[in-house]
């Protein structure tokens, strides 16, 4: 259903150093040239968007609800990037729920305290249906991970978190969870394929909103769940078959379309947010920066072992209250007060305006986006924005 897997040289994705060897294409040059029809003259460059819900008898989709030519593309693509085979969903919470129909009925669930909210919404409305149960986890604590282990069916990982950007340790939670007999899922929304790849540290599925950074333009929503373990992806297949969360053909193409300049812009909005972080470590009305790439940030040691960059997303806390942390988001111009995240334009947002936001997120913290623009206007109108909140400069 999928094209075979190759094998990019990953960690070259943000490095010019070196050339790959011959026959292992490095990830920025597979966004490029991934899910491309075969070269014939005179035939297209992209894909066609495919626009039909039944196909002739004989072949192998049948039905448009089990696949598509466009989103065949797209999971090429991605499914290259990750080291598997990818099947493209609605969503990102229709990858999710399908990951979550592989758990028994009255199975257990392990999942962080702290992780992109929908998920966790969904798992405690699960757990309180009695469908299954819940095990919570600082996702950041490997030792507390491995304790939850045993008799779990599903270890439920998410690196870095949203929003709290806590990172785990994929390689030691794969290994206590596999030593339970549980299967492990990742979601790297914050991290892409181009700096995490969480198959290659012992995860057996990837998940991804490929509403964020993967389509990159804030434009459409869509999901994908990828494997490197072919009847776990017969299972998802079949998943998504029955449940019927499939990916819109225009969207799979918007979202290949994007994923064209993911490795451009992962570069740019990467060292923005590296030095954003940095200057509002120095800032007096920040009381804390969250961002792996800072030297003393909790996760930075095994984000720098795991990961070939630091991802474009941090959050900090500001001094002061939650209604001077608001004044932040609706005083920055430049600056979308959006949700969302992973778009080419910048946004920010306090996280617990959102009644489903975890309590044990802090009331002032706020979540950065960052795009690919000039971080001297980002770092202008974020500063002044704080100025605005903190007129004596907190
Ligand atoms: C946004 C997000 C999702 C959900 O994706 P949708 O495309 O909005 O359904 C899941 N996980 C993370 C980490 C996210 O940021």
């Amino acid at each position: 259903m999928t094209q075979p897997p190759q094998d990019p040289d990953h960690s070259r994705a943000n490095t010019s150093a070196g050339r790959p060897p011959a026959n292992r294409p490095s990830a920025a040059t597979v966004v490029v040239q991934a899910g491309r029809p075969p070269r014939r003259p005179d035939g297209p460059v992209n894909p066609d968007i495919t626009l039909s819900s039944t196909f002739h008898a004989g072949g192998e989709i049948g039905y448009a609800r089990n696949s598509n030519p466009t989103w065949e593309a797209l999971e090429g693509a991605v499914g290259t990037l990750e080291g598997g085979a990818a099947l493209a969903f609605a969503s990102g919470m229709a990858a999710v729920n399908a990951v979550l129909e592989l758990v028994p009925v009255g199975g257990i669930v392990v999942a962080p305290t702290h992780a992109y909210n929908g998920t966790q919404a969904r798992l405690s409305e699960l757990a309180r249906a009695g469908r299954l149960t819940v095990r919570n986890v600082a996702v950041s604590d490997a030792a507390e991970i491995a304790a939850a282990c045993p008799g779990a069916d599903l270890v439920w990982l998410e690196s870095p978190t949203n929003p709290t950007m806590a990172v785990c340790d994929l390689a030691a939670a794969a290994t206590a969870a596999h030593a339970a007999g549980a299967l492990v899922v990742c979601d790297s929304t914050f991290a892409t394929p181009l700096v995490q790849r969480p198959l290659e540290h012992g995860c057996d599925i990837v998940v991804h909103s490929v509403t964020k950074a993967l389509s990159g333009h804030s434009d459409i929503l869509l999901g994908i769940v990828v494997t490197d373990d072919d009847a776990l992806l017969a299972r998802l297949a079949r998943i998504r078959k029955l449940t019927g969360g499939i990916a819109g053909p225009v969207e799979a193409w918007l979202a290949l379309r994007g994923l064209r300049t993911l490795a451009l812009r992962m570069e740019r909005a990467q060292s923005n947010a590296g030095e954003l972080a940095r200057r509002l470590q120095a800032h007096p009305a920040v009381a804390v920066v969250r961002y792996p790439g800072l030297p003393d940030d909790p996760g930075h040691e095994v984000a720098a072992r795991q990961m070939s960059g630091f991802g474009a997303l941090l959050s900090f806390e500001t001094v002061g209250l939650a209604a001077d942390a608001q004044v932040v988001c609706e005083s920055a111009e430049l600056w979308l007060h959006a949700t969302s995240l992973g778009g080419v334009e910048s946004s920010l947002e306090r996280r617990r305006r959102w009644a489903d936001e975890s309590c044990d997120v802090p009331e002032t913290l706020i979540r950065l986006s960052v795009g690919i623009e000039d971080v001297e206007d980002l770092w202008d109108d974020l500063s002044a924005a704080l100025l605005t909140a903190f007129p004596a400069g907190g």
